[in-house]
C-alpha cells in the first residue's frame, strides 16, 4: 500500500497490507490476550496509558512530521494536535478507576445490589485521517483502560501515525496482543465486519458508517458510530466585537483545512452586521499563509485527499450557478499537491450544495438572516447532527436557539471545540453513542447486576 505525501505527490513510503491470514491470526491473539489484561488493575493499565502519553510527547516533534508528511496538516497544527490529545490521558489518569469502579446501589438488609463493569472483550477501531490521535485517543485509550483488546484500522492515508500508535504502546508496557494496528483501507475495513469480533467504533463518513451498522447488525454487539457534519455557526446582530467574530468564524471554519468534522461548514449573520462581517472575514481569509506545511507559519496546506478537490470545485460551481458571489478563492491551485485557495461564498442559500453537503475542505458559504427564526429554521435545515455555534452578547438569546437544535454539542461564543470532560456525539446522520468522559468509557464496558442475599 502506497503512502503519498499530498503536498510533494510522491510516494513516501510502502506498506505491507493486512491480509486475511494475519488478521484471523491477530484476532486470534487479542482474543488470547484480553482475558489476561482485563484481569489486571485498573492502576496498572492506566500507569501504560500514562506511560505512552509521555512517550507521545517526548517524540511529538518526529510524530508530527510524520503526521504532516502523511496528510499535509501544517506542523504548527500536527504539534497542537498532539499536544493537545494529552488532555484526554490526563483526564482519564484523574477518573478512569472512578468511573470502572464496581457500585453498590444497596447494601442493606436481605439483598444487595451492585454492578460491576465489565469489558467487552475485543473491540475495533477504524478509524479517519484528520485527528488520528484525537479520534484515535477517544477510542482505543478508553477501550484499553476498560480492559479490552484493540484491533485498530488507521485510515489508510493517516497507516504511518497509526503504526507509531503501535510502536509506542507496545514501549509503554500494553502487550503486543492487547493492541494490534492493522494496514489497508476499506476493502481492509470490510474484512474486519465479517470477524469475530465484540464491537465496532468507528469515525468516519456517514455512508461507510451506515455500510458498518447494516452489516453488522445480525451480531447484536455494540456499535458506535462519530460521522460527519454541516455544522452551522449564527451571528447574531447584538455581537459587540463584528471584526473578533470574524477571526472566530474564519478560524472554526478554516482550521486543519476545513478538514475538521466540527468545523464550521455555513454560516448565518444578521442582515444589520453582515457585510461589516463578510469583509472582516474575507480579509483575514486572503491573509492566510498557503504553503509547505512543514513551514510552522503554514496555516493552510494540501487537502489530505486528491478526490476532494473535485468535490470543492462541484459545490462552488454549483453554488455560482445558484446566485453565489465569489469573495475570495475558488480554484485549485497551480501549484504542485492538493491545493486548493481558501474560499468564501456570500449570497448563499440552502438550495446550494455548499450549505447543504459536506465540504471538508476550505470553503465555507455565509447567507445572511433577517431574524431569529429565520436562523433557526435554516440551522435546523440538514440531516446531520453533530454541533451548532451562536455568537451574541445575550446567552439567553443564544440558548433560546440552541436549545432547539437537535445536536450532540452546542457552542455560545466558540466553535470547533472538543473536551474530554463532556461527551462527543452526534445525532441523526453525525452519529450514533458517544465518546470522552464517564459516557465515554461506559462505550467500552458492560454492566453486570449482581443480586446478592447474604
Ligand atoms: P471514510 O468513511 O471514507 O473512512 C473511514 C474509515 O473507514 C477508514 O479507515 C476506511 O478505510 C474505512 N472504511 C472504508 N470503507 C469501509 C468498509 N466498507 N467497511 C469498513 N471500513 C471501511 O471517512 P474519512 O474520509 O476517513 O473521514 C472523514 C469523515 O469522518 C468526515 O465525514 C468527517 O466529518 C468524519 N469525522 C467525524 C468525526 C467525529 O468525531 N464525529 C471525527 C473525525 C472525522
Amino acid at each position: 500500500m502506497k503512502v503519498i505525501n499530498p503536498t510533494t505527490e510522491a510516494v513516501i513510503a510502502e506498506l505491507q497490507p493486512t491480509d486475511a491470514k494475519d488478521l484471523s491470526r491477530i484476532i486470534e491473539s487479542l482474543q488470547e490476550g484480553q482475558k489476561a489484561w482485563s484481569l489486571k488493575p485498573v492502576a496498572e493499565r492506566l500507569a501504560c496509558i500514562v506511560r505512552f502519553g509521555e512517550l507521545i510527547q517526548r517524540n511529538s516533534d518526529e510524530l508530527a512530521h510524520i503526521l504532516t508528511s502523511e496528510t499535509g496538516k501544517p506542523l504548527r497544527q500536527s504539534l497542537n494536535e498532539i499536544q493537545g490529545a494529552q488532555n484526554r490521558i490526563d483526564h482519564l489518569q484523574q477518573n478512569a478507576e472512578k468511573w470502572l469502579t464496581s457500585e453498590t446501589l444497596v447494601d442493606s438488609g436481605s439483598t444487595h445490589e451492585k454492578i460491576v463493569y465489565e469489558p467487552l472483550g475485543v473491540i475495533a477501531n477504524i478509524s479517519a485521517w484528520n485527528f488520528p490521535y484525537n479520534v484515535g485517543y477517544n477510542v482505543f485509550l478508553y477501550a484499553l483502560i476498560a480492559g479490552n483488546s484493540v484491533l485498530y484500522k488507521p485510515s489508510e492515508f493517516a497507516s504511518l501515525t497509526g503504526k507509531q500508535f503501535e510502536k509506542n504502546l507496545w514501549q509503554a508496557g500494553v502487550p503486543e496482543n492487547v493492541f494490534r494496528c492493522v494496514i489497508g483501507g476499506g476493502d481492509l475495513g470490510q474484512r474486519l465486519l465479517e470477524e469475530s469480533i465484540e464491537g465496532y467504533f468507528f469515525t468516519g463518513s456517514y455512508k461507510t458508517g451506515l455500510h458498518i451498522a447494516r452489516t453488522v447488525a445480525h451480531k447484536l454487539v455494540p456499535v458506535q458510530l462519530e460521522l460527519g457534519g454541516k455544522d452551522p455557526l449564527y451571528v447574531m446582530d447584538d455581537i459587540i466585537n463584528v471584526h473578533q467574530a470574524a477571526l472566530n468564524a474564519a478560524e472554526g471554519a478554516f482550521y486543519n483545512n476545513g478538514q475538521s468534522c466540527c468545523a464550521v461548514e455555513r454560516i448565518y449573520v444578521s442582515d444589520t452586521i453582515h457585510d461589516d462581517f463578510v469583509e472582516a472575514l474575507t480579509a483575514e481569509v486572503s491573509s492566510y499563509t498557503v504553503g509547505d506545511p512543514t513551514d510552522l507559519k503554514t496555516y493552510i496546506g494540501p487537502l489530505t485527499r486528491l478526490q476532494q478537490l473535485e468535490v470543492l470545485k462541484d459545490q462552488i460551481a454549483d453554488a455560482l450557478s445558484k446566485g453565489a458571489i465569489l469573495k475570495t478563492g475558488g480554484q485549485k491551485m497551480d501549484r504542485e499537491g492538493y491545493y486548493f485557495e481558501p474560499t468564501v461564498l456570500v449570497n448563499c442559500d440552502a438550495s446550494m450544495k455548499v450549505m447543504q453537503e459536506e465540504s471538508f475542505g476550505p470553503v465555507i458559504g455565509i447567507q445572511k438572516v433577517g431574524s431569529d427564526s429565520e436562523a433557526l429554521d435554516l440551522m435546523q435545515d440538514t440531516d446531520y447532527g453533530l454541533t451548532a455555534a451562536v455568537f451574541s452578547s445575550d446567552q439567553k438569546r443564544a440558548l433560546r436557539v440552541l436549545e432547539q437544535l437537535d445536536v450532540g454539542t452546542a457552542y455560545w461564543n466558540c466553535c470547533d471545540r472538543v473536551s474530554p470532560n463532556v461527551p462527543w456525539s452526534g445525532r441523526k446522520h453525525s452519529g450514533l453513542g458517544a465518546t470522552l468522559s464517564a459516557q465515554g468509557i461506559r462505550a467500552f464496558v458492560q454492566p453486570k447486576s449482581y443480586h446478592l442475599r447474604p
